[in-house]
């Protein structure tokens, strides 16, 4: 059996009593989260989050740089005045280099010049090595950025995959 027919399947149980249907568009909560699509973060059962309260925005390290134009919308059109950049440890973004990751995928794709320029198109894939640093170098992105509101409040978190605990760390 594929995944997808277990998810068909889970689907169906989580639908027989769903109750939600008529929660509001813009995020209860007003606020937004921006983290790493790692398979052991889920902010929403490691921050309590309830459906309808936040935006969970995700991409490979929860990057910031990644996540503004999910940002602008979440702010402008739908309200969000909080953002969390919630990053976490053993995070896959500190086993690579740009470099290296971009010779992989043009390795695999001997002579193929759309493979090359498009993967030279990334300057670079985002990694880190430190994810205290991550954090903080992202949070002062947003603060700075142009167009995230000035009256925003950004924190930045590091969730710990071995022991489920958060620590904050700006
Ligand atoms: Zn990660």
């Amino acid at each position: 059996m594929s995944v997808f027919q277990t998810y068909e399947q889970n689907n169906a149980a989580y639908a027989s009593d769903f109750d939600k249907g008529a929660l509001p568009m813009p995020p209860a909560k007003h606020v937004a989260i921006v983290t790493c699509m790692d398979a052991r973060v889920e902010p929403a059962s490691q921050l309590g989050i309830n459906l309808g309260d936040a935006h969970v925005i995700r991409n490979a390290g929860g990057r910031a740089q990644d996540a503004v134009r999910n940002l602008v919308i979440s702010q402008r059109l739908l309200g969000t005045r909080e953002i969390l950049v919630f990053h976490h440890t053993d995070c896959g973004m500190q086993t690579f280099k740009t470099e290296q990751l971009r010779g992989i995928v043009k390795d695999a794709a001997p002579g193929d010049s759309a493979v090359v320029n498009a993967v030279d198109k990334f300057d670079s894939f985002l990694e880190f090595t430190d994810v205290e640093g991550s954090v903080t170098e992202d949070v002062v992105f947003l603060k700075n950025h142009p167009l995230i509101l000035a009256e925003t409040t950004v924190t930045g978190w590091v969730y710990d995959v071995k022991t489920g605990k958060i620590s904050r760390v700006v």
